[in-house]
Parts: structure tokens; sequence; C-alpha cells
């Protein structure tokens, strides 16, 4: 095998069979098909009304010890796998992915089409653009926060009759509410649909959102690692008259837009999330939506072709469904619900769908199954856990890694001690959280070419010690599909037994109670500590009625705690939540532990340094 070849370079020298044969071998009609190009289209939801009453096929989840920053291999596992049960089980199989940002793309960890021999082609196509759906949440997302600093523009420039003539404008003499002006007019309790009818009470109540500036939540996107945009003042020019606010950016990827397109299941579903996102909060403490903002219907406008899984596949020509977005620290940060129902769908019973959850199980996996479960009623069969002997090295008590710098000697040369430490520390508390949810657990060692083989044992037998149905090496960075023919069939041994899932806390419980469960039984916490506002809070979504939601926890993924220098299984430490916010439209609450950002930073020397295009072939180099 050449180690010496790019990801880029392998993904090139395969060319990838066109768009329609691969629908056509998995299944779909032409008509269910729109092409973006030769090697990617989008597929359309009417598959799921056809394929009704076909049962679903196995559903595995990918999930992963906590990474170091380089990643140990998440997607190139999920790759590999659905390669081997393809080509080499000869089974339908199906992977389901998340789209790249561009943040880490031209950042630190560069793409996600996994790697080596075990990647979606076109990988440029995948790690770039692909279809559009982020520029489209971006989009979407924008111009709710372009309504929002323009609606407070207005209330405070016009009377509330000349606010109603604009907002309600005759036309041929007549004034007519659309169906979500009547819509607000239902949740402010007036029940007329005449607009000369309302009394000029009722007009300053519709007209006036007297959205409080301070509380304002919804904040701009961009899809790039753009730090000095955390905050920002906006309305600085006099054109403005003086509706100068502070607010702020987040990476689009983490946006609510972004988890509602993975979270919803169908059009309509979509748009009523989108309508039921709350913004900010009125001078009188009444939650203030995009509906009530006028927006939502030109949101589900924007997102009606984001909806729709992209259709891909790996080097071995499996088929892929890219989807919805990373970073399971700042967002829930799986893939869709959408693709994954497809996907069981196309493969039929005997078939299997591979679907992945970012970082660590800690909190990839552990919002795959309290909110991305509770919201499809999916339930996986088996759970791969990833592991690296990188990563254990490091969870044993090996120095710092980091990205760009060269590998210690520790990580180089054998060195079964730490590989032991951080077996029995993060692997086996990774395994334990899995074991949570009642679902077994296969471990996958994604063996790296300076692994000894007496290391790899070492993994595979502390694993089963720990209560790991199955762990196996596999090598399908190196060698496709074939590389992982053994996981392929552990898993699909795990996968014939039952399991017996259950979610970690009913979302009956108290916010506080919720997130108390996740910090001590998942991270291995004492207690948590909420900061006065995070309470204040907390107490206000109780009286909104927003109690019962799941929570989606901001933690960083380099730890099982929040510090992220803390490696292994750490203990005794207080769990600090700094605030909480709440994402209605996408259906939780959104609690930030310590210092995490929902904005990240760019490196000293990011991965753009070696991206280029060669302006005669047209050909990108530099892309991981
Ligand atoms: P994750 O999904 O866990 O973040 P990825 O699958 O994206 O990780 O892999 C991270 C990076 O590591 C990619 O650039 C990939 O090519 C590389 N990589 C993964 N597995 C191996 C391996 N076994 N040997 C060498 N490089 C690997």
């Amino acid at each position: 095998y050449v180690f010496s070849v790019s990801d880029l370079e392998i993904s090139r020298a395969q060319i990838p069979k066109p768009v329609d044969q691969l629908a056509e071998e998995i299944g779909l009609l032409p008509e269910e098909l729109e092409a973006y190009g030769r090697s990617k289209a989008k597929v359309r939801l009417s598959v799921l009304e056809r394929l009704q009453s076909q049962p679903n096929g196995k559903y595995i989840l990918v999930a992963g010890i906590t990474p170091t920053p380089l990643g140990e291999g998440k997607s190139t596992v999920t790759v590999g796998l659905v390669q081997a049960l393809s080509a080499h089980l000869k089974l339908n199989s199906f992977a389901c992915l998340r789209q790249p940002s561009q943040g880490p793309t031209f950042g630190v960890k560069g793409g996600a089409a996994g790697g080596g021999y075990a990647q979606v082609i076109p990988m440029e196509e995948f790690n770039l653009h692909l279809t559009g759906d982020i520029h489209a949440i971006t989009a979407a997302n924008n111009l709710v926060a372009a309504a929002i600093d323009a609606r407070m523009l207005h209330e405070a420039t016009q009377s509330d009759k000349a606010l109603f003539n604009r907002l309600v404008p005759s036309v041929n003499g007549v004034r007519k509410f659309s169906p979500i002006q009547i819509s607000r007019l239902q949740r402010l309790g007036i029940r007329k649909t005449d607009p000369a009818s309302l009394t000029p009470e009722e007009i300053n109540a519709f007209v006036r959102l007297d959205l409080d500036p301070s509380k304002i939540t919804w904040q701009r996107v961009v899809d790039t690692n753009d730090r000095f945009l955390r905050k920002i003042t906006v309305g600085q020019a006099s054109s403005e008259k003086g509706q100068i606010r502070e607010t702020g950016f987040d990476i689009a990827v983490a946006s609510e837009i972004m988890a509602i397109l993975a979270l919803a299941d169908s059009l309509e579903d979509m748009k009523n999330r989108l309508a039921r996102m709350v913004v900010g909060t009125s001078c009188s403490g009444q939650p203030i939506t995009a509906e009530d903002l006028g927006v939502s219907g030109a949101l589900a406008v924007l997102m009606k072709d984001a909806i729709k899984p992209t259709l891909m596949q790996t080097l071995e020509g499996t088929p892929v469904f890219v989807h919805a977005g990373p970073f399971a620290n700042i967002a829930h940060g799986n893939s869709s619900v959408l693709a994954d129902k497809l996907a069981l769908k196309l493969v039929g019973q005997d078939g299997f769908v591979v679907t992945e959850a970012g970082f660590g199980a800690d909190i990839g996996m552990e919002k795959f199954f309290n909110i991305k479960c509770r919201a499809s009623g999916l339930r996986p069969s088996v759970v791969v856990l990833v592991a690296t002997v990188r990563a254990l090295k490091m969870h044993g008590g090996g120095p710092n890694v980091s990205a760009g710098a060269p590998l210690p000697r520790e990580y180089t040369d054998e060195n079964l001690s730490l590989v032991a430490g951080g077996c029995c520390s993060n692997l086996k508390k990774q395994i334990q959280i899995a074991h949570l949810f009642g679902v077994p657990v296969v471990v996958a060692v994604n063996v790296f070419k300076t692994d000894t083989q007496a290391e790899i044992d070492l993994v595979c037998q502390i694993a089963k010690d720990c209560g790991a149905s199955d762990a196996l090496p596999c090598n399908h960075w190196a060698q496709g599909g074939r590389g992982s023919s053994e996981l392929a069939q552990a898993v699909k041994e795990a996968a014939s037994k039952p399991s017996d899932f259950q979610f970690l806390y009913n979302t009956e419980m108290p916010i506080v109670e919720k997130i108390r469960t996740i910090a001590q039984r998942v991270y291995g916490a004492d207690d948590i500590e909420l900061s006065p506002e995070a309470k204040s809070k907390t107490d206000y979504y109780h009286q909104q009625g927003y109690g019962s939601l799941p929570i989606c926890m901001a933690k960083t993924h380099l730890s099982l705690s929040h510090m992220p220098d803390k490696k292994g299984a750490p203990t005794g430490f207080v769990l600090p939540i700094r605030d909480v916010r709440a994402s209605i439209g996408a259906g939780f609450i959104y609690p930030l532990v310590g210092t995490m950002s929902t904005m990240p930073g760019l490196p000293t020397r990011p991965c753009f340094y070696d991206i280029d295009l060669d302006p005669v072939t047209e050909e990108i180099t530099g892309l991981f």
C-alpha cells in the first residue's frame, strides 16, 4: 500500500460512477433524484412515502473515545465499515455522514470525507460547497437577524398606525392579513380576521413586538472560524438612528437552523420548527418567535432544498448520504434524521445503515440518543466505538498532541503502559457510557502505521474485559473495505442480538436535574454549579413551558470534563454551567459549560496555507 500519497490524490485516482447509475443500483427512481453535477444528487423525500411498508435495515452508530485534536478516524471507520459490509459481506449498506464545515476545513483539522482508502469521493466537492446546504442555513439565519434589527428600528421610529398600515398594506382599497399574521393574532388571543375591526389596543399589541434589545438571543452566523466576530456592535451608521447594540456571530454549523435541519422529519415539521424558533424576549418578558417576525415562510423557502439529503459514494462505490452538520461539542452534531430514515428504507430489512455521532461518546453519542433518537423514534442495534493507540496513550499520561507538530516519541515507539493507562480510564468510561443506554459496543481500533501488534492486542483485550461485545483492529485507511471486513463481521453478529435500549433521563425531570444526570452519570462529575444567569434563565424556561425539552450540552470534546487538559477519566470535579440557552424550534435546552465558545478561531498556521488551485487544470491541492 502506498502511504506517501495524499487523501486528495487517492480520491482523484478513482472516477466515481455517475450518480444516476448509483441511484439506480440502490433502487431510486429517476424522478426521485435532483442531480447537482455528475457525482452528487439530492434525493426527494417522496421516497419515504413510496417505501413506507418496507422494513428498516439495521441501524449502527459510530462514536469514539475522547479524541486528540487531530481526530481519531470516526468518519474513516464509518466509510471503511460500509465498504466492508457492502463489498466483502455483500450486504446492502449505506453511510450517513455530516457535511463538513469550512471552519475546520480551512482551520486545524482539515476535511471530513474520511481518509486513505476509506473516503467519500469526490472529496473536494464533499469538503467544500457540496449542494449548498450550509449556505442556505447561513442565508436563513441571517435573514432572521436582519428582520430583528429592522423591526426594532421601525418600531422605534413609527407610530402604531403607520406600522399597521405598512405591515398590513391595502391592496385595491382592501386590507387583508397574511396567514402568518393570522397565526400571530391567534397567539395574541385576537380572534378577528378583518383588519378594519381591530381596536387601537389590539393594533398596538399586533404591531409592537417590543423586543428587549438586551434579551435578544439570536446571533448572526458565518461558516468560517472568525473569532473577531464573537462580539460585535451593530447599527453604527447614522441611518440606524442610534439603534446600536452588542451582538455576535456563531459558526453556521452550530446554529439552531442546522439543528432543525438535522432533527426535522418532513418539510412540514421543518417549517413548524422554523416558525417556533425564539429569537428573544419582549420588554414584558414574552418570548418572540420567527413567526412573530413574519419571516418563517421565507425561511422555509430558503431551506426547501437543504432538507433533501445529498447522495454521494465511497471510493468503492457504496452509497453515502451527506446531510446536516458537525460540531457535537457546541451543537448536537449528528447527521440528519431524514438521511438515516431514507437510508434505512433503501437498504431493506437485511441491510445496514452506519451513521456517525461527533467527537467522543460522552457528547456526540449522548446527544444522538437523548436528542436525535427521541426525535426520530429510531433505535440503533450496535455502537461502534472508535479508539486509536495514539489517543489512548494521551489518556494514559502521554504528552500533549497538537495539530501541525510532529508526534512525540511516546507516540511513535511502543509503550504498553501508556496504552493500558488510556484503556483503563477513557476507553473503559466511554464503553460504560454506551452501556448506560443498553446498546452493545464493538470497539474498532483504527490502526496507524506506527502501532505495534502488542499495543493493538492490549487494547482489544482490555476493551473486552471492560464489557465490549467485541474489539478488533481495522485497516480500512490503508486497505479500504477489505481492511475492515472483520469489523463488519463483528458488527453483523452484534446486531443480530437483541439490544435493550433506554434513555438516560426522563424529559419531564426539571432542567437542572437533567443537566446534573448527564454531568454525573456521563462525564463523571461530582455535581454541577449554575451561574446566577444560568439559574435565572432555567427558571424562566420553566415558566415559559420549555422545561420538558431534552438537553444539548455545549462542552469541550477534548476531555470528559470541562477542562480540555484533563485526560483519561477525570473525577472529583464540579461542572460549571455558565449560561443556558433555549433552541425551541430545534427542541432542546442548550447549557454552556465552562468557557465554551460558539465561534472557533484560527491557529497561527491554518490549513488554508496549503490549499491552492491550478488555474489551468482547475485542480485543487492541499485539501485533506
Ligand atoms: P474523526 O471523524 O474522528 O474526526 P477522521 O476520520 O476525519 O476523524 O480522521 C481524521 C484524520 O486522520 C483524517 O485526515 C484521516 O485521513 C486521518 N486518519 C484516520 N485514520 C487514519 C489511519 N489509520 N492512518 C493514518 N491517518 C488516518
